[in-house]
């Protein structure tokens, strides 16, 4: 069978496009990208892009699909039909299921509620630590020969140094990286916020920026020690960015992402203790959004990552000490990132790099370009389609965003995983 994606603005970073061009896809792959009119198209299997931006389809190497265990905030099924519509066709999960994702078994039963929703690729994360206790290491091989592509306690930091070492350099004989979440607990003992002016007005106990800048120093010293591959999830401080763009140019294996809250949100949206809000790490000032900015424009952040975190909602009508942290992010991510274009941080092309073909190379994944022979997962989307974000019609089964009733510009048209429409706007 055969589509052909027509007269839509290609964007295709690792192939250098950045031009008009129509897609031939073939046998779910990408057959040849020429110029318009090269392909004559019968009925069904054309697309009209016009007006629309064509990129490779999205790559979130962080996000929580709470199964196995909390299918109440999100299950494999949901979170999927979330990743489709905000234009990802692939996701790498986290391990903090129930039980955790630390053995082959519960790694074997993610990818078959993958297989089974057949909607975006899943690819599961394993955990670092048994049980993400950070006590002994998990079953690091066994998980890799069950599919997993990276290795995380993320949600917990890793405190005890000498098992982060010997992580880092176990999985370099599987070489697959490590993602940390960057949390010093005896810092952030107690605290449920940014430490700064908002949690001093607001009377929250606050988290220093030093509680993530000790770990990402602690980290990549331990890089540099062992040569493993550390990738540092969700920068949120100017400090943070600071070390990474140090040991980057020290040509140390380090790469880093971004949450797009952590570019667009300050710590002031937590007043009226807005659970909506809370999250780990936490909303920092402004200065340290700006950071992140500079880090994404100068390439000291690769990557852009949501850190989806759904959530019932009983578990964030609650006081805002008790709320449990994070936020979707799925359905919100393109226009987020958009907004960065708009403001000249990123040009599209550099915006599109951060969502595809970074991602991919980071975790060793064959998606992220549209070169010919690839898997044919594209996105479709109209870069100035304007929408307001409505909570409950967001695809996840959780509604817990910051965004609600922003407007915002970018909308998914078409999104296809190996030449299969996994979502459509208009069905
Ligand atoms: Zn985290």
């Amino acid at each position: 069978m055969k589509i052909v994606v027509h007269s839509g603005t290609v964007i295709d970073p690792a192939n250098n496009r950045a031009a008009a061009l129509d897609i031939l896809i073939e046998d779910g792959q990408i057959r040849a990208v020429e110029k318009p009119g090269s392909f004559l198209t019968v009925g069904d299997a054309g697309f009209d892009a016009t007006g629309m931006i064509v990129t490779p389809g999205f790559i979130d190497m962080h996000v929580h699909l709470r199964e196995p265990g909390f299918e109440y905030k999100e299950t494999v099924l949901t979170g999927t039909q979330s990743a489709v519509a905000g234009g990802f066709t692939t996701v790498a999960c986290m391990a903090n299921t129930n039980p955790t994702n630390d053995n082959g078994s519960v790694t074997r039963y993610i990818i078959e509620k993958a297989q089974a929703a057949n909607l975006a690729r899943v690819l599961p994360i394993g955990a670092l630590s048994k049980g993400l206790k950070g006590e002994s290491l998990a079953d690091i091989g066994e998980m890799v020969e069950a599919g997993v592509i990276a290795i995380s306690d993320d949600g917990r930091p890793v405190m005890d140094s000498n098992l982060m070492r010997r992580a880092l350099e176990y999985c370099s004989m599987f070489n697959v990286p490590i993602s940390v979440h960057e949390e010093d607990l005896h810092l952030a003992a107690g605290g449920v916020m940014n430490e700064g002016p908002t949690s001093l007005r607001l009377g929250l106990k606050g988290i220093p920026n030093a509680a993530e800048e000790v770990m990402v120093a602690r980290d990549i010293m331990l890089a540099r020690l062992t040569g493993g591959r550390l990738h540092i999830a969700h920068l949120s401080t100017r400090g943070a960015v600071a070390l990474v763009r140090q040991a980057k140019a020290e040509g140390l294996p380090v790469t880093a992402e971004a949450a797009p809250h952590h570019f667009t949100l300050t710590e002031e949206v937590v007043a009226g203790y807005n659970t909506n809000a809370k999250m780990a790490p936490p909303l920092r000032l402004l200065d340290d959004v700006d950071a992140i900015k500079e880090g994404l424009q100068d390439g000291t952040i690769d990557a852009i990552a949501t850190d989806h975190a759904p959530h019932h909602h009983d578990e964030k009508e609650v006081e805002f000490d008790q709320a449990a942290n994070g936020i979707v992010g799925l359905e919100t991510a393109l226009p987020l990132t958009l907004r960065l274009v708009n403001e000249g941080v990123l040009s599209l092309s550099e915006a599109v790099r951060k969502l595809t073909i970074n991602p991919a190379r980071i975790l060793g994944l064959p998606y992220g370009a549209l070169s010919v022979g690839a898997p044919a997962d594209i996105v479709i989307f109209s870069p100035m389609r304007a929408w307001k974000v409505e909570p409950k019609q967001l695809r996840s089964k959780s509604k817990n965003t910051p965004f609600g009733g922003w407007e915002l510009m970018g909308s998914v048209a078409l999104t296809m995983v190996a030449g299969r429409f996994v979502y459509d706007e208009r069905t």
